[in-house]
């Protein structure tokens, strides 16, 4: 099985303030995973960030803060409207594959997850693995679920590639976003970053920036948190350029590409 993740930052435009489909690269990255099904049948799950979709109204609505009882209606209408807007970015990207011929089924997290404090306790994948038997990819992604101590709150798509690797146990999990790896800082504002082709330990970053786009939950520090908690139960993960051309097709045929491997032991 593999897990594949691709980014808020691909599929749309996260700095536009209106909700954008990136349309050119989600059908390019549709044609890649097809034509690696086409040569070989392979179980796939797609998780996919919320991108410019869901962070606004998450934002607008402080999602994932404590409030008080009185301010509950307009955090629960903050929830529906995120909800909502993650659900229209998954039903595009699910147009594009279903026109690839891809088999794609949504799967919801606010649909079967819960969390509490922010990490997602409860999730019962029975019905992903059916799914997989059945041929199908399932589709998760970015989303809103109930938590027990904060009523409500955002799980991210890194989150979820952290909590579906380490109860489905997959061969490869690879993450797709818009550059090569992981770099000692933000290559986007610094010229002079230098990339790491494999990472084990967040005190190898020069800063914490979070990432160069408004992200309320993490950009890459937020990701590598997530693999690096993968790491420690000694399942790698990768970290490639879905921008760049045959990189998703190569990664799943198992085709040298470059990018960050993030594992405990070098
Ligand atoms: P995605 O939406 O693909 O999940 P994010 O936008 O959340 O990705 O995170 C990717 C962004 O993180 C990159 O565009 C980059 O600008 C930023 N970033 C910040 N620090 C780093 C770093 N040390 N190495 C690589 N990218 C970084």
């Amino acid at each position: 099985m593999i897990i594949l993740k691709i980014g808020g930052s691909i599929l749309t435009n996260k700095d536009s303030a209106e909700s954008e489909v990136d349309s050119a690269s989600l059908k390019r990255i549709a044609s890649e995973i097809k034509a690696s099904l086409d040569i070989s049948q392979k179980q796939l799950i797609i998780v996919h960030g919320a991108g410019s979709f869901g962070h606004p109204p998450a934002k607008e609505y402080k999602i994932g803060e404590p409030f008080d009882e009185s301010e509950y209606p307009q955090k629960r209408i903050g929830f529906c409207k995120t909800q909502n807007a993650v659900k229209k970015l998954n039903m595009l990207i699910c147009e594009a594959f279903i026109e690839e011929e891809l088999p794609v089924v949504a799967v919801p997290a606010s649909s079967f997850m819960s969390a509490t404090d922010k990490r997602i306790t409860e999730g019962n994948l029975d019905y992903f693995k059916k799914y997989l038997q059945k041929g199908f990819i399932p589709v998760i992604y970015g989303d809103v679920v109930l938590d027990s101590n904060l009523e409500i709150c955002v799980i991210s798509g890194d989150q979820l590639i952290q909590y579906l690797a380490k109860n489905l146990n997959p061969e490869m999990v690879v993450l797709g976003t818009d550059v090569d790896g992981v770099y000692n800082k933000n290559p986007k504002t610094h010229d002079d970053a230098i990339f790491f082709d494999r990472f084990s330990s967040l005190e190898d970053l020069d800063t914490l920036e979070g990432t160069t786009n408004v992200d309320v939950t993490g950009g890459m520090v937020g990701k590598i948190k997530e693999l690096l908690y993968l790491a420690d139960l000694g399942i790698e993960s990768k970290i490639i350029n879905a921008e760049v051309e045959d990189n998703i097709f190569k990664v799943l045929e198992n085709e040298e590409v470059k990018g960050t491997v993030i594992s405990r032991g070098n």
